[in-house]
């Protein structure tokens, strides 16, 4: 991988990427490699980490806001990763200091260490003047981890295999939804609650896999509601649609008390965000997803509650 040659590299970089709601996320059987083939229609949302990049000496990475003192500051932070994986690619010795401002819920189900990630290589791709196009970057994302490669176009988008085989949908425009995420206290580990999906699923407490046509009905259904900007619709699809959420229900039973009191102060639709625990919730209105965020932050059954809108666009074009 060499990118277009004689670009000028860049003093600093910086790029702000967005978070994730997985609209639908269906999980299918354990695969040999540990994977599970996933159907999984994601939603980027107004909620940004930025990521700053400088040329260095050495790597290192700086976080600040949300949530961090719960991020690794060693070669365990995803972006760092990301940095050496686009150094090493392009074969050049380079390293990077790395500023990340997070806003993004840690450990929250909504990506934030993968969208960390995939600005890194946006941002080194310019820091370092190496001109890789949005395919070369996308398949060094799918390389660091299954949520990566989403955030470079954000949107709306539909994830298979792992979720990082990617093909975007239609919307209705950006910002036409309106949702409220409901942040926890603490985080759940995404490698915990697949484990606790596969051992319900082997007790048969959850529902088999769907098949072929049952995900794809959902697919296209969810599309038919993108395409109108149907909240309604939207909602009664992601209400049933997160096959993650009883295994996340039984690691936190407690977030079924923000999921009841969510749908009691009028959501269109109460979920789990991904793999948990942040709870997201799809309002009617601007006005609807204020007054529920309120109400979800008066509570007490949540560390804060955010109101926000997507999809918005990834990192390739957030500037
Ligand atoms: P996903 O939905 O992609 O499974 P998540 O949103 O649940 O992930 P993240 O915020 O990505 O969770 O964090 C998962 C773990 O990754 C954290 O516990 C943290 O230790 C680690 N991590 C590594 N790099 C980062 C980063 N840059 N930002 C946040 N977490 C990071």
């Amino acid at each position: 991988m060499t990118g277009a040659a004689g670009r000028p590299a860049r003093p600093s970089v910086r790029v702000r990427v967005p978070g994730k709601v997985n609209v639908t996320l269906a999980v299918g059987e354990r695969r040999p490699d540990g994977y599970h083939d996933l159907s999984t229609v994601f939603m980027a949302v107004d909620l940004h980490d930025t990521v700053l990049v400088r040329p260095a000496e050495r790597m290192s990475v700086t976080v600040r806001g949300r949530g961090e003192g719960r991020v690794p500051l060693d070669e365990d932070n995803l972006a760092v990763r990301a940095a050496r994986l686009i150094a090493k690619e392009t074969g050049r010795e380079r390293a990077a200091e790395i500023r990340i401002d997070k806003s993004i819920p840690v450990a929250g189900g909504m990506a934030g260490g993968s969208a960390d990630a995939a600005a890194t290589l946006v941002a080194c791709n310019e820091l370092w003047g190496l001109g890789l196009s949005y395919e070369e970057l996308r398949l060094l994302a799918a390389q660091l981890g299954s949520d990566v490669a989403f955030p470079l176009l954000g949107g709306v988008g539909l994830g298979t295999g792992r979720g990082e085989c990617l093909t975007q949908l239609p919307e209705a425009g950006a910002g036409a939804f309106h949702w409220v995420f409901a942040v926890a206290e603490d985080g759940l580990s995404t490698p915990e609650v697949f484990r606790e999906h596969d051992r319900l699923q082997e007790l048969r407490e959850v529902p088999p896999p769907a098949g072929e046509q049952e995900r794809a009905a959902t697919v296209a259904a969810v599309v038919r509601a993108l395409r109108g900007g149907d909240a309604r619709a939207l909602a009664r699809i992601a209400e049933r649609g997160n096959d993650l959420q009883p295994a996340a229900l039984s690691l936190r039973p407690e977030l079924r008390r923000t999921l009841r009191l969510g749908r009691q102060a009028g959501a269109l639709a109460a979920l789990l965000s991904g793999s948990g625990p942040t709870c997201a919730f799809l309002a009617e209105s601007a006005g609807a997803a204020a007054g529920l965020a309120r109400v979800l932050s008066a509570s007490g059954s949540c560390r804060e509650a955010l109101a926000t809108t997507g999809p918005v666009p990834g990192c390739l074009s957030a500037g």
